[in-house]
Order: C-alpha cells, then structure tokens, then sequence
C-alpha cells in the first residue's frame, strides 16, 4: 500500500463511519487512493461525478439501486494553490428521507381529501343557510297563488333576508286587506241591490195575489215599488261614479274655479231639500279663493256632505256652510246641530257601505256610498276630509284641499 493510501485510507473509513456512508478518495488522475469500502482501492475510477469533481465542479446526484435503493452522491474537488489534487466522493443512503418524504406525501393526500371534504361540506350547509329562507319565500308565495294570505315568511337571520321578509309580509297584509274589502264589497253590494229587488218582488207578488178593487191600494203599492226601484237607480249610478273614480285617477279635469261661486251654487241648488226639513242652510264666505280642482267632482263631494248634514239634522235644525283659507289648505267646512256620529262610527264612516243605523238611513234614501265617494274625490285632489262629532250635538266635516296641487 502507497503512503498516500496508508494516510488516506484510514481517514475515508473513519469518515464512512460518522456519516453512515461511502467514502472513496481519488487523486487527480482518478487512481483511487482511498475507500471506505476497500473495494477500488488502486483502481481507475471513471464515475461522470468524479470527472466533474476533478474539472473543478462540485457535483450531486441521486441514483437508484436494485439493491441499496435510492443513494445520493456528492463529489467535491480537492483544491491545494488553486490546483485538483484529487477529488473525494461520498456515497449516501437517502431511502430513509425518501420514505419519509413518501410518507409525507402520503399524509399530504389524506389532508387535502379531508379537506377536500370538509369545505364541500361546509359549502353545502352554507348554501342550504342561504338556500332556506328562499324556500321560505317560494312556499309562501305558493299559497298566496292559492288564495291564501294568512301565511308570514319567517327569517331568523340579521340580513338582507330579514328586511325582505319584513317588507314581504308588510305586502301580504296590505294584499290581505285589499282581498277581505273586495269580498266584503262583493258581499254588500249584492246584498244592497238584493234589498229593494226582494222588496219590489214582494210587493208585485202582493199586488198580484190579492183580489182588491180599491185602486188607491195599488196606487200605494206602486209608489213603493217605485221608491224601491229609485234607491236602486241610486245604488248603481253611486256605484258606478266609484268605478269611475278608481280610473279616473290619471285625467282629472282640472280648472281654476272660484270656491266661492261653487259654494253659491251648491247652497241655491240645496236650499230647497233644506226647506223641506225647516233647516236653515247658510253660507258664510270668508274669503275669495280659487284654486285649481275639477270642479264638476268637487262639487259632487260638497254636495254629499251638505246633503249628509241635511239628512241628519233634526227639523228645524241649522246647517253652516263656511269657506276659509288656513296655510296652503283651502277648507270647505260644514257643520250641522244635527244627530252627531258615534265615536266608535267615526273612523268608519267613510268605508263603503258603512252605515251608523241602516234602518234610518234607508228611509232617508242612504246607500253609505256618499262619503266614500266625497272621500276618494278629496284624496284625488291630494286632499282630506276630517271630521268632529259629538252624538246629540251635531258634526262639522272639514274639506281639505291643497291650493298648490301638484299636477
Ligand atoms: P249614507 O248614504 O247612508 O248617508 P254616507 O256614506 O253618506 O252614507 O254616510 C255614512 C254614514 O255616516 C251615514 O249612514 C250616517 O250614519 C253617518 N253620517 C254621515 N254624515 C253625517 C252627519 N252629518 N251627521 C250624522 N251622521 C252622519
């Protein structure tokens, strides 16, 4: 054995140990001077590694091996005064980092399929959280389109959610009014026009089964079925002017009118019902006021309410009729000493139909359409009507309309 092997050997195979590898010296010529293994020493040793270690380069590589598995080499030059003298290269087992690196791979996979998982998971529990009150809303809706309006949409969370079913619900009950005054309207109507029809089918039955020769008798009976059929007369024609409201929304026909000469003409034409009943019907004009209004449905609301005054106001009674002016109203009042309005009729009284005592407004002719009608002309001209009564002492009504209304 050569000196420089006698040196070196020891030392590659003290190395071996510590790094629980191969170690194989060469010198520059690639005779290899040292190995760890024993197995190359003198031998010429051509490995690529080698080659580059003794070019200079320090070079790295993983092989695998049937028998060893997987194994790094690391081949690092030997340098003195800037020469290769040699090269040494190392040889390591690397099988235990490669399972482990598999091991982790492993792992890797089974985490991310958990993940994987888990967020398809948590996605479909969010998305049937958000998917609920949906349903909520399509099951409610289902119903309404069956007719049924007495179902509420409930959301417990504090979202938009919430606020749409707050607003949602507000709508159902407004369409729930709407749908219980048109069935009641139904209802009364048929049930008004039933009422004289009945009565003009009784007396005409009466007439015509009974052997009377006296003519006053059937005079009588005529004149009743001709009361009966004017109230019906009056019921259609007041129904149909509520028809007409409700579309004439849009084309009121509006002119500057003088309130004063309305109310001059409204009282003349009245005078005469007021008369009969000993009332005296008076007008009081404040002042001078024209405003823009359609004059034809003013004075049809005016009238109803002066006719009103009229109808329940003792014989012998007084009605006042006043105009004034207060900020941008313009108020037509009337008030009456009349029979007065319950308070519990009060916010009634303007409901079609609605009637304080059904019995007496029929022998006045009443249908309960009157102030509905007067209602709905003073709301067309984004005004309103309000009243004080007191039962026994009489009511005075407010008409107000705006003098700047807005087109
Ligand atoms: P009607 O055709 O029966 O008069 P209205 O709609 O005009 O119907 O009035 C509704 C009800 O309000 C009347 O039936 C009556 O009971 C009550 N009413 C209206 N105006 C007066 C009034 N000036 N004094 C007392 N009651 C009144």
């Amino acid at each position: 054995m050569s000196e420089a092997k006698m040196y070196v050997n020891p030392i590659a195979e003290k190395y071996s140990k510590d790094i629980n590898g191969r170690v194989i010296v060469v010198d520059k010529s690639g005779i290899v001077k040292g190995d760890s293994n024993k197995e190359f020493l003198g031998e010429t040793f051509r490995h690529k590694e080698i080659q580059n270690a003794l070019n200079g380069q320090t070079s790295t590589n993983t092989f695998k091996f049937k028998e060893y598995g997987h194994v790094l080499y690391v081949a690092v030059p030997a340098i003195v005064q800037n020469r290769v003298v040699g090269a040494t290269l190392l040889s390591i087992s690397i099988n235990d980092i490669y399972k482990d690196v598999n091991h982790i791979k492993l792992n890797l996979f089974f985490i991310s399929i958990v993940c994987i998982l888990l967020i398809a998971l948590i996605s479909f529990i969010f998305s049937g959280f958000a998917i609920m009150p949906l349903e909520r809303f399509t099951k409610v809706i289902n119903s309404m389109a069956k007719g049924d309006f007495k179902q509420r949409v409930e959301v417990n969370t504090n979202d938009e959610f919430k606020n749409m079913a707050y607003a949602f619900n507000a709508m159902i009950m407004k369409l729930d009014q709407v749908d219980k005054q048109r069935k009641e309207f139904v209802a009364n109507v048929s049930h008004e026009l039933r009422t004289p029809i009945s009565s003009i089918k009784l007396l005409s039955e009466s007439l015509l089964h009974q052997d009377e020769d006296d003519i006053n008798i059937y005079k009588e009976f005529m004149m009743d079925i001709a009361a009966e059929s004017d109230r019906l007369n009056n019921i259609i024609d007041e129904l149909l002017s509520l028809v007409d409201l409700d579309k004439e929304k849009l084309h009121l026909n509006y002119k500057i009118t003088y309130i004063n000469f309305l109310l001059e003409k409204i009282v003349n034409r009245l005078k005469p019902l007021a008369e009969k009943k000993d009332i005296k019907l008076k007008l009081y004009l404040n002042e001078k006021i024209q405003i823009k209004v359609d004059s034809d449905k003013i004075q049809q609301a005016i009238i109803n309410i002066i006719e009103n005054a009229i109808k329940y106001t003792q014989e012998g009674g007084e009605v006042k009729v006043s105009l004034y002016s207060q900020g941008k109203w313009c108020i037509i009042e009337v008030r009456d000493n009349g029979i007065g309005i319950p308070e519990n009729g009060l916010t009634h009284i303007f409901d079609r139909f609605y009637r304080i005592d059904k019995a007496r407004s029929r022998k006045t002719g009443g249908t309960g359409l009157g102030l509905s009608i007067a209602n709905q002309i003073v709301a067309l001209h984004q005004g309103n009507i309000e009243v004080e009564s007191k039962i026994g002492k009489g009511s005075v009504f407010y008409i107000k309309i705006p003098n700047d209304i807005k087109l």
